[in-house]
């Protein structure tokens, strides 16, 4: 695990290996499992679909879901748990469900100009320092200065 900054966030979170991922992934699918048993859709009002998911929890309820917890933050409890317990890291946001994104093969390459992560393996051109390869044998930075 390491923190680095993230382009998509535009800001610095932990991003896992994919061995890390797995795990969290892993332990998210069983928690998954023993929560619903079979996927879930939520179709009604917030209040609605919190009172479905309250009764489909059961003994699986995780008592740290707030009170107030909107519908996307109690579907995902799962998931943070199972990074908070994979990781020993504390979640800090308001939506679990980008912890889905926070592993290394979602993320290019450092830039070789400035070290932040590509958005994809082809990229040629890095969108916070803004030098552009395209053409190796003329590099230019196309941020305006
Ligand atoms: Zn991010
Ligand atoms: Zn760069």
């Amino acid at each position: 695990m390491k923190v680095d900054w993230c382009w998509a966030c535009k800001r610095d979170h932990p991003i896992l290996s994919e061995v890390e991922f797995g795990a969290v992934w892993r332990a998210y699918q069983e928690a998954e499992g023993a929560r619903f048993g079979t996927s879930l859709r939520l179709s009604g009002t917030p209040h609605e679909n919190r009172e479905t998911l309250l009764r489909l929890q059961g003994s699986h309820m995780p008592s740290t879901v707030p009170p107030g917890a909107t519908n996307r933050q109690i579907r995902y409890q799962p998931l943070k748990d199972a990074y908070e317990k994979v990781t020993g890291l504390k979640f800090e946001g308001d939506d679990p469900k980008v912890i889905l994104h926070y592993r290394s093969s979602f993320y290019g390459p450092p830039c070789p100009f400035c070290g932040r992560l590509l958005r994809n393996e082809r990229a040629r051109q890095c969108f916070v320092c803004g030098m552009d390869w395209h053409d190796t044998a003329k590099v230019v930075c196309r941020r305006e200065r």
